[in-house]
Order: structure tokens, then C-alpha cells, then sequence
């Protein structure tokens, strides 16, 4: 007998679509569960994920008692069990329009507001909006891989346009300029930012929008770590120039909330003099949420409480967490030879730091570093590569404080171990 993928019937079993094939090697996911698959059983230690950003599992980053008390009434209310409508419904849907609208020069309609599967669903929404054959979309290096996945599973083509560390990882605006032509249908603009903590100033904001005015190409600003901002540069949301270009602004309650498993995110049109309504994109946005799936009917419920009574003592204490822990995180890595910050991060949960593989004996790029390192200390942290940035490495800082303190240990006496003799 014949195996399946012999003869002409079993061919036929095996085809597929090749670009998500494509899309997986890239995952942030894919590449935790490789370096997962290393790890010694038989070390009894705790295994320490600095690899993806989830402060959820920590008691210090818990989310506020509004949040818990939101969804539980929203679920007791019984109000909230039926199919919504696709964008949500239209409580939920104002009351992000109204947060958003406190950091913007003009006030956003419940229209402009299309609810969402988390952030990502809002990527995997606006990305197959955007696509058409032989169009291009930019994206910045290093970034967030699911811009990629999504593009390639649309196959729209992508240009990297590189983030400048010695300029704190602003946007090479030049490339921009020199990637893009009549057939680019966006910018990616990460900020806050992941993987590198940027946080940009209103200056280098200005000069993106007004490039890609010029240029003809809209701004796909993912602000999902708006306001998780810690440095001396403020958070400016993108939509601030709105009316110099459009903007789609994506977010959700995920990170600032410490809720990523509620799924409750945003597409929002940010674009005040009306040109993504002239081309009918919010009825192309509606027609590919008929065809996916909405948040659920309680989130939705429970999101308008959530946005408008947390705290501001919540939102304080977790940047204070997250300063101190960066503080740790930049002392500790001053320390070991073979890494380097070069920028501090100013926002999100994230740094970005250099590898230098010369002062290894044994460590030939970022992926065996992991690898070995979770192997030997059972310490996940993400290879750049992944990124899109060989030789550098992603550590999340948001968990809590001793644990941080012992995962930087073990990647000191790692890296010790792993020296070159001088
Ligand atoms: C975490 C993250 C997302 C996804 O957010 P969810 O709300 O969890 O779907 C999107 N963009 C960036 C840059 C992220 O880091």
C-alpha cells in the first residue's frame, strides 16, 4: 500500500494555502514553543517566561476590582447573552470613541468604532481590507510578526522599513520615502512600541504623518500600549494628525488592563476630514466582520464601566511596576558583558538589547542563545530574529520583581559560563 502523500489521490490531500505556512515560521508563538521544547525537565527550578508579554499570571499586575466587577455584573445582568451586531454594541462601541476622544483635538463618533477580537483580530481586520493584488504595505523592523503573518496570508507585499536604535528606534523616514510607491497601502506605526519601548515624540509623529500624506499612504497606528509609558516622552496617539492623514488606530484593553485573555480590542477611523468613509472603508470593515466573529456579548457589556471608572491609582501603580522593573532590567544587564542596552525603553513591557556573540565561546547567533539558555536556566527571552533583528534579544519586564531579579541572575552566570577566556 501506498502512503498518503504517494499517487495522484493522496496529492490531492496535501495542498494547501502555502502562505500560511509561511506566516506560522514567523510567530512569536512558534518560536516560544521551539525554545519550550528545550527546556530541562529535570531542573527543578522555575521556569522563568521573559519571552511574551502576559503580566496577567502575576498577583502585582492583577487587574483592577472595576474590571472584575464590570464583566461579573455585566454576566448577572443576564442583558448581555444575546448575538451583537457586527462592531459591536453601541454602548461599548461610544464609550472607546469617548476614551479616545480625551487625547484627540476632535471628538470620534460610535461609527468610527468597530469592536474587535483583541488587537490582533483588528490587524487580521484591517490588513485584508487594505489588500489587493499587487498591492504593499510597510512595516517596521523590527515589529510585531503578526503584520507579517497577516500580510503574507493575504499576499500583500511587505517592505520593511528599519527602526534606527542610536535614534531611540525612531522610523527611518528616508526608507520610507524610498520603499514606498503608488501601490503602498499603509504604514505600520507601533507606538508605544514592541519590541523596542519607543515612544516618540510629537515631532517624529508629525513627520510620519506628514510623509505618508505626501506619499498618498494611510497610517495603521497600533497604540495597544498606549499610555504604558514610564520616560520623559508623553503618549501622543497618532490620531493627533488625524487630519493631516488618515488613520486607522488600533487597541484594546489587553495590556494596559492586564486583561489579554478578555479579547476586547479596537479598529477605530481616525480621520476627521471624512476620506476612508468617501471610500466606503467602513463597509468594507463591516463586510469582513459579517464574514468573522465579534468579542463576546459580555465584554462588550462590561467594557464602558471599565474604560470609565478604573482609577488612576491602578493605572500608577502598574507604571511605577513597570519603571522599577525596567530600572532592575538596565542595571543588571550593565553587568553582563556579552549584552548591551543601547536605549532604554520609555513604554510598554518591553527592551530590546544587542548580543555580542564574539565574547562567546559556544553561542553562534540570538537562537542558539535561547536555546541554550533555556536549557540550561530555564529562562525563556525571545531571539530578535524572530523579529526581524538578528543578534538581538526581547526580554519582557512586566512579572514580578523577584523573579525578574532571579531570571537576570541566571543570565549573567549563563553568559559567564559561556565566555570567551580573555
Ligand atoms: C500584544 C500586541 C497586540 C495584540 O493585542 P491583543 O489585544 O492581545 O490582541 C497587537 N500589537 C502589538 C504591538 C502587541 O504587542
Amino acid at each position: 500500500m501506498s502512503s498518503l502523500n504517494n499517487g495522484a489521490a493522496g496529492k490531492k490531500f496535501v495542498r494547501r494555502n502555502e502562505k500560511l505556512k509561511a506566516s506560522t515560521n514567523i510567530s512569536i508563538g512558534g518560536a516560544l514553543d521551539i525554545l519550550r521544547s528545550h527546556l530541562n525537565v529535570k531542573d527543578e527550578r522555575p521556569t522563568i517566561p521573559l519571552g511574551h508579554g502576559d503580566p496577567s499570571p502575576f498577583g502585582c499586575f492583577r487587574t483592577t476590582h472595576v474590571a472584575d466587577d464590570a464583566l461579573s455584573n455585566a454576566v448577572k445582568s443576564a442583558k448581555f447573552n444575546s448575538y451583537v451586531p457586527v462592531g459591536g454594541i453601541l454602548p461599548a462601541r461610544r464609550s472607546v470613541a469617548e476614551y479616545l476622544s480625551r487625547d484627540l483635538p476632535y471628538k470620534l463618533s460610535p461609527e468610527e468604532v468597530f469592536l474587535t477580537s483583541g488587537c490582533r483580530q483588528a490587524i487580521e481586520v484591517i490588513i485584508s481590507v487594505l489588500s489587493y493584488p499587487g498591492a504593499n504595505i510597510l512595516i517596521p523592523k523590527p515589529g510585531y510578526p503578526h503584520y507579517d503573518g497577516c500580510a503574507s496570508a493575504n499576499n500583500l507585499e511587505i517592505r520593511h522599513f528599519d527602526l534606527l536604535p542610536e535614534k531611540a528606534w525612531e522610523i527611518d523616514i528616508e526608507a520610507v520615502e524610498a520603499l514606498s510607491d503608488q501601490n503602498t497601502v499603509a504604514i505600520v506605526v507601533i507606538n508605544p512600541g514592541n519590541p523596542c519601548g519607543n515612544v516618540y515624540t510629537y515631532d517624529h509623529l508629525k513627520k510620519v504623518a506628514e510623509t505618508a500624506k505626501r506619499l498618498g499612504i494611510r497610517v495603521i497606528a497600533d497604540e495597544v500600549y498606549g499610555h504604558l509609558t514610564f520616560g520623559s516622552n508623553p503618549f501622543i496617539p497618532m490620531g493627533v494628525f488625524g487630519s493631516t492623514v488618515p488613520v486607522f488606530t488600533l487597541g484594546s484593553i489587553s495590556k494596559r488592563w492586564s486583561v489579554p485573555g478578555w479579547r476586547l480590542g479596537w479598529l477605530v477611523i481616525t480621520d476627521p476630514n471624512g476620506f476612508l468613509k468617501q471610500a466606503e472603508i467602513p463597509s468594507s470593515i463591516k463586510q469582513y466582520l459579517n464574514m468573522s466573529n465579534n468579542p463576546a456579548s459580555v465584554i462588550q457589556g462590561a467594557v464602558p464601566r471599565i474604560l470609565e471608572n478604573t482609577p488612576e491609582d491602578f493605572f500608577k501603580n502598574i507604571i511605577s511596576l513597570l519603571r522599577e522593573a525596567l530600572d532592575i532590567c538596565a542595571e543588571e544587564i550593565k553587568e553582563i558583558t556579552c549584552i548591551t542596552l543601547l536605549h532604554k525603553s520609555q513604554g510598554s513591557i518591553f527592551v530590546m538589547i544587542k548580543l555580542n556573540t564574539s565574547l562567546l565561546k559556544d553561542i553562534t547567533d540570538d537562537l542558539d542563545f535561547c536555546i541554550k539558555l533555556a536549557k540550561e536556566e530555564s529562562v525563556i527571552i525571545l531571539p530578535g530574529v524572530v523579529l526581524g533583528l538578528k543578534n538581538w534579544l526581547r526580554i519582557t519586564f512586566s512579572i514580578d520583581i523577584p523573579s525578574l531579579k532571579d531570571a537576570l541572575r541566571r543570565i549573567k552566570s549563563f553568559c559567564d559560563r559561556h565566555a570567551k577566556p580573555q
